[in-house]
């Protein structure tokens, strides 16, 4: 898979919502990572997450407020300067339906739209409504399009991965069962070379690369009167088994992982070319 960024906007993210610990009051400006993945065997055209809608206020007001997005180039924009048609997609994969992700579905007018199966709950909500309005939006996936991934299409295992579907049926993209954020969050594992190198595109697994590390532990506020943990996963501890397999796949030779809101890898490849027309390089060890 040769497998390029897009620049699908931004976030504030308050460091504190994320990672335990005496954090700095002030938001960071995040990105939130869209990639664009070629088959070289077949040359079908995948794009992994929608990044968010430029008129996100409309859809999100919520979210909008608590997280100040800002789109100066939006997916479909990012893939049109790389010279892809956004009809030209084959496949979009959302990881998940979160505002951030989901961007504007609407320019993918031919392309079959892959969800995992936890996410059938989301979508029965009515446009507008959500359990939480700060993290869901009223942007609709087209619903004829739409494949979920089942539990019997997760059928292999793959590195620390007990849950992964041969996409291709070849080796070189499975999507990956990657639970804990919300229900049916799914992530691309990605062969870049023929010789072996990889790529996992982790999404919301972690929202910092230092929570992969252990530098950072995942934020959770306990209510002193509830007794109820509020946290930016739905469930924390399969969420931070979910960062151990991270930790685990960066263990074998030339693999990297990459999250949708990877701050210090965005700010050292920014403007680089690793962005759409050009590709991010595997690893050469
Ligand atoms: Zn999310």
């Amino acid at each position: 898979m040769d497998v390029s960024a897009l620049e699908a906007g931004h976030l504030n993210i308050r460091l504190d919502l994320i990672a335990a610990g005496d954090q700095p009051n002030e938001p960071i400006v995040c990105p939130s990572l869209a990639f664009f993945l070629r088959h070289s065997k077949s040359d079908k055209r995948v794009v992994f997450d929608l990044g968010i809608h430029k008129n996100i206020k409309e859809f999100a007001p919520a979210a909008t407020e608590q997280f100040l997005p800002d789109v100066k180039q939006t997916v479909a924009e990012s893939l049109e300067s790389g010279g892809v048609p956004p009809s030209s997609v084959d496949l979009v994969v959302l990881s998940h339906l979160h505002w951030d992700h989901v961007g504007d579905p609407s320019p993918f007018t031919t392309a079959e739209f892959v969800l995992g199966e936890g996410s059938k709950k989301a979508l029965s909500l009515e446009p507008g409504f959500s359990l939480n309005p700060a993290f869901f939006s009223s942007i609709r996936v087209p619903e004829d399009r739409l494949r979920f991934i089942t539990a019997s299409d997760l059928n292999v295992a793959i590195g620390p991965y007990p849950r992964a579907m041969d996409f291709f049926g070849d080796g070189s993209m499975y999507i990956v069962d990657a639970p804990g954020h919300v229900d049916g969050h799914i992530n691309i594992l990605a062969r870049t070379s023929a010789d072996g190198a990889w790529i996992l595109l982790g999404a919301d697994s972690a929202h910092h690369p230092d929570l992969i590390t252990g530098n950072m532990q995942v934020a959770y506020r306990v209510d002193t009167d509830t007794g109820a943990v509020t946290c930016i996963h739905d469930y924390k501890e399969v969420a931070e088994e979910n960062i151990r397999r991270i930790k685990l796949l960066l263990e074998f030779p030339r693999v990297q992982a990459l999250v949708a809101h990877d701050v210090v890898w965005y700010e050292e490849n920014k403007g680089k070319e690793v962005f759409l027309p050009h590709k991010i390089p595997p690893l050469v060890q």
